[in-house]
C-alpha cells in the first residue's frame, strides 16, 4: 500500500524548501518509494486563509497520514496576532495532538563542511550523534507555574514533573535507535540534585533490561555539555529530558556549523501498529531571505531522509538521499549560508534541489 505523506510548507522559506523536498519525493517514487503526498496549510499561511494556524481538517489529515513533512512557520507579519492564533501555535498544536513526545536531532558533520564548525577538525570530523529529547513533559509543562505577588515581592514558579511511563517510553525510543546505530545510549539528568533525575536514572536502568545488548551510560547534564564540546565522538545516542534536551541539542547542532543543514524528527506513541512522525528542519522561516530562492533546502531534504529511515522503513532510499547530499557538497556546491570561498560554486535553493535530484 502507498505511504501517505502530508506536506505542510508553512511560511517564508518553509515553502521554498518544502517544494524542493517534494521534488525529491517524486524522484524517489521512480525508485520504489510508492508515496502519495498532499500539501496543506499551517502557521501564518493557514491563519491568513482560515483565521487559525491549524484547522481541524488539517489535523485530521495529519492523523490519517503515515508521516508529516513540515517546512517552517512564523514571521513578523503575525506579530500582533493573539498568542493562540500565532503561526507557532499551529506547530505546538500538531505536537500536542499527535503526542509527539520524542524529538530526534542528529548532529552529523559532512566531510566537506568540517571547516564550518567552530571546533577543531579532528574533534568533529566524521561526527554522527543523535540527541533524543523528551518533548511533552518536564519543566515546560509542569504545574504549578506562574508569577505571584508575595509579602517578599514577586515569586516565579516552574515545576519539573516526570512520570515513570514518560521516562520509559523515551528510553525505549533511544535504545531502539541505538540498536540501528552503534549500540550505545548515554542517559543524561541531574540525579545528584534533582528528584526527577533520580527517577529518570532508575527507570532508564529498568527499561535497559529489555535492551541489555546496548551499552548504557549515565551522565550528569553539566558534564554532558562539557563533553559535547571536548570529545563529542564518544557519544552515539543521548537521551534526556525536555529542558536539558533543549540546551544540549542546540549545543550539539552547532558542532556541525550550519542551521540550514540540520534536520529533525518528532515521534509519537505507537497506536495500532503506527507511530506518528513529524519531520522538519531545525531552522525557522528566515524572513530575511524568504522569496529570494536563496534558502538551503538540505535540512528539509535530510528531514525527509529521517522519515524514510524511521517512519517509512526505507533505509536504502534514506541512504541514497544522504549520499546525494554528501556528493553535492564534496563537488563544492553551496547555498549562501554555507558558502565560504570562491573555490566553491554558489547556487540557489532550486538549483541545489536540481543537483541533489540528479544524483539520487
Ligand atoms: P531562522 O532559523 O528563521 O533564521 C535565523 C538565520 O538563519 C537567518 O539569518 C536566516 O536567513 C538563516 N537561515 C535559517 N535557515 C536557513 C536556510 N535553510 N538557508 C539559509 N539560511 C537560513 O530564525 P529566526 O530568524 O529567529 O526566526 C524567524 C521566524 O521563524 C520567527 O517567526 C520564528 O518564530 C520562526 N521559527 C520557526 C521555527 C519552526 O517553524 N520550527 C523554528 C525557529 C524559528
Amino acid at each position: 500500500m502507498s505511504s501517505k505523506i502530508l506536506v505542510l510548507p508553512g511560511d517564508g522559506i518553509g515553502v521554498e524548501v518544502a517544494d524542493q523536498t517534494i521534488r525529491v519525493i517524486e524522484k524517489l517514487n521512480e525508485q520504489g518509494l510508492d508515496a502519495i503526498y498532499e500539501k496543506d496549510l499551517v502557521g501564518g499561511a493557514s491563519y491568513d486563509v482560515n483565521g487559525e494556524p491549524l484547522t481541524e481538517a488539517v489535523l485530521e489529515k495529519a492523523k490519517n497520514s503515515d508521516a508529516i513533512l513540515l517546512g517552517a512557520v512564523g514571521g513578523s507579519k503575525w506579530d500582533d496576532v493573539e498568542r493562540s492564533k500565532r503561526p507557532e501555535a499551529g506547530l505546538l498544536g500538531l505536537r500536542k495532538e499527535l503526542e509527539l513526545f520524542a524529538n530526534l536531532r542528529p548532529a552529523l558533520v559532512f566531510d566537506a563542511l568540517v571547516d564550518a564548525s567552530t571546533l577543531k577538525n579532528d574533534v568533529v570530523n566524521n561526527l554522527d550523534i543523535m540527541i533524543v529529547r523528551e518533548l511533552t513533559g518536564g519543566v515546560y509543562f509542569g504545574q504549578p507555574r506562574g508569577i505571584e505577588d508575595t509579602s517578599n515581592g514577586k515569586k516565579a514558579i516552574d515545576t519539573q514533573v516526570y512520570h515513570d511511563y514518560e521516562i520509559d517510553r523515551i528510553a525505549r525510543v533511544a535504545f531502539d535507535l541505538a540498536s540501528k546505530r552503534n549500540n550505545k545510549v548515554t542517559s543524561v539528568e541531574k540525579a545528584n540534585v534533582m528528584e526527577t533525575g533520580v527517577l529518570w536514572r532508575e527507570v532508564v536502568k529498568e527499561t535497559h533490561k529489555d535492551f541489555s545488548y546496548i551499552t548504557l551510560e549515565n551522565m550528569l547534564a553539566d558534564n554532558c555539555a562539557m563533553q559535547l564540546v571536548r570529545n563529542p565522538k564518544q557519544f552515539d545516542v543521548i537521551v534526556t529530558d525536555n529542558l536539558f534536551g533543549d540546551l544540549l541539542s542546540d549545543c550539539a547542532a552547532m558542532l556541525t556549523g550550519s542551521l540550514g543543514m540540520l534536520p529533525s524528527a518528532s515521534l509519537g506513541a505507537e497506536k495500532n501498529g503506527k507511530r506518528y512522525g513529524l519531520f522538519e528542519p531545525v531552522h525557522g522561516s528566515a524572513p530575511d531571505i524568504a522569496g529570494q530562492d536563496k534558502a538551503n533546502p538540505i535540512a528539509t531534504i535530510l528531514s525527509l531522509s529521517m522519515m524514510l529511515k524511521y517512519n517509512l522503513n526505507k533505509p536504502e532510499l534514506s541512504n541514497k538521499v544522504e549520499n546525494a547530499v554528501q556528493q553535492i557538497l564534496s563537488e563544492g556546491y553551496r547555498t549562501g549560508d554555507i558558502y565560504t570561498d570562491e573555490t566553491q560554486t554558489l547556487v540557489s535553493c532550486s538549483k541545489m534541489g536540481d543537483l541533489i535530484i540528479e544524483r539520487i
